[in-house]
């Protein structure tokens, strides 16, 4: 491995011995990246915190503070919102390589997200959906360069990589878990609207506290990133303009014109579910140009799209957390713990409680096993086959629901097996995307990568339209139908594992 030349831009040789700033953070790694663990952890607190309010406000009456949207109207604005959060990741990816560097990308991006909660903390229609639009551009611009820089602090042949990604996830899913509780709680929390009529304000403003505290969030962020900047001055500086001084101005526009494109066009997939067979078409068509091509940074494109298209059925099934998981959770389980009873919003932390406790499991392991540890496209077919094994389980817990609601225990399992399937896929491809990129394009490779998240919530959108729950055997069978989908996707690329290693030249 050491052979090949450093794609993810690292330049110290790999046999020097580590230099200061490459150890001394969280559990011996770099130190930039306990950095970069807090300010994504506080970007991540402000997007799930406010995620977890968007749906409620919108379909809350203006008695309850709300928007009073129907539910169809609702949930189309939070489908195409969260889709081009990930999606504008193409665009910021594009800025990062071309203009101003990862290093200042993540800096903006997080003051452009502050400043898209704040606007939301003012309630009028207008702000409303102007929030929206700053959160998704300044996410777009700071989610795939904060993590291309988590790859940069580490030499190519560095063991320690996956673990870092491991790590890092940590810090996003406490964030993740945190938020919802506190923001929920300034948003609907009778104790916290009591205190608000006490302080002489509206109650009815609640919603709007809940998305400030968000904005507080991203500033926290912030503040930990621009305190301890130098300990990354050494990544993600901005590139050098052309010999001539020029910037690819034009291609930025077609880059930004392109992205509206594709929102649009996915916006339509509702409608006309041939644009998804299409996407598939087109996705598979690219990997054999790519593949057949003679040099070697095509042949790593088109595994980087195999890993894309892998981690796009995953999400399919993944992100259906918030739709079909939610309505089983609320109409058909028994939300009840050692007698101790909760709202059924409360799964929607499940995910990332589980993160937390199995990313350092899944860090010590890959440390642990080093150099044997599966290459990234066996851990992709892990993840593959532990989603799909998730809704395997689903299928026995669907038929039981004819006899009422099912044991809690079922949703615990399936939390559990779709999370050691995001702990194989999704720190991984994270830090594969940093080993595979040719350096110019580490950005905009990373950018891809979000789209595959971007595509795959869509597709979990379009799934979760045929959930039905009235019938255990229709409900068994929306399961299985999809686990068999998983289990021939994960066949695939189990059976690809050879041809893809080839593709990736001698990167594991
Ligand atoms: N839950 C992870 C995050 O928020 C992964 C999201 C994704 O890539 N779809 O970063």
């Amino acid at each position: 491995m050491s052979s090949i030349p450093a794609p993810s831009g690292h330049s110290t040789p790999d046999n020097s011995p580590l230099a200061a700033h490459e150890v001394g953070g969280i559990g011996g790694h770099p130190r930039g990246l306990t950095t970069l663990f807090f300010a994504e952890m506080w970007e991540r607190f402000s997007y799930y915190g406010m995620r977890a309010l968007l749906m409620l406000f919108m379909v809350k009456t203006a008695a309850e503070g709300g928007l009073g949207f129907d539910t169809k109207s609702a949930a189309a604005v939070y489908g195409t919102y969260t889709m081009s959060v990930y999606l504008l990741s193409i665009l910021g990816g594009f800025i990062a390589d071309n203009f101003i560097g990862a290093r200042r990308a993540v800096l903006v991006g997080g003051i452009i997200i502050a400043t898209g909660h704040f606007t939301m903390a003012f309630g009028n229609i207008t702000t409303f959906y102007a929030g929206l639009v700053l959160i998704a551009m300044g996410t777009g611009l700071l989610k795939p360069n904060i993590s291309t820089m988590v790859g940069s602090l580490y030499r190519p042949s560095d063991e320690r990589r996956d673990a870092g990604f491991s790590i890092f996830y940590m810090g996003i899913n406490i964030g993740a878990f945190l938020s919802p509780l506190v923001t929920g709680y300034l948003a609907q929390s009778e104790g916290w609207k009591a205190q608000l009529t006490a302080w002489g304000l509206n109650p009815l403003h609640s919603w709007h506290w809940g998305f400030g505290a968000a904005g507080v969030g991203m500033t926290l962020g912030l503040i930990v990133y621009i305190i301890q900047r130098e300990r990354l001055s050494h990544v993600g500086a901005a590139p050098a303009p052309e010999p001539d001084g020029s910037r690819p101005w034009g291609k930025l526009g077609l880059v930004a014109l392109g992205s509206l494109a594709l929102i649009i066009a996915m916006k339509a997939a509702d409608s006309y579910p041939v644009i998804v067979y299409l996407l598939f078409a087109i996705q598979i068509a690219a990997i054999l140009f790519f593949a057949f091509r003679p040099d070697e940074d095509s042949k790593r494109l088109a595994a980087i799209l195999v890993f894309f298209f892998a981690a796009e059925i995953f999400w399919a099934i993944f992100e259906q957390t918030g739709s079909s998981i939610s309505l089983f959770a609320d109409k058909l389980t028994r939300n009840e713990i050692a007698g101790w009873s909760f709202p059924s919003a409360y799964w929607q932390s499940v995910n990332s409680i589980w993160v937390i406790l199995l990313a350092p499991v899944f860090a010590w392991l890959w440390i642990a096993l080093g150099s044997k540890q599966p290459s990234s496209p066996v851990k992709f077919a892990l993840g593959l086959a532990f989603v799909s094994l998730s809704f395997v389980l689903m299928v026995p817990a669907s038929k039981l629901t004819a006899e009422g609601k099912v044991s809690p225990m079922w949703l615990v399992g399936l939390f559990f097996l779709q999370t050691v399937g995001e702990m194989c896929l999704s720190p991984v491809g994270l830090s594969t995307m940093t080993k595979l990129a040719p350096r110019r394009l580490l950005g905009l490779v990373m950018g891809i990568w979000f789209l595959a998240a971007a595509l795959g919530n869509k597709l979990a959108g379009v799934l979760a339209g045929h959930f039905e729950s009235t019938n255990a055997n229709d409900l068994a069978d929306f399961f299985l139908k999809q686990a068999i989908w998983g289990g021939i996707a994960t066949a695939i690329l189990f059976a690809l594992v050879p041809w893809v290693k080839k593709l990736m030249g001698g990167v594991r």
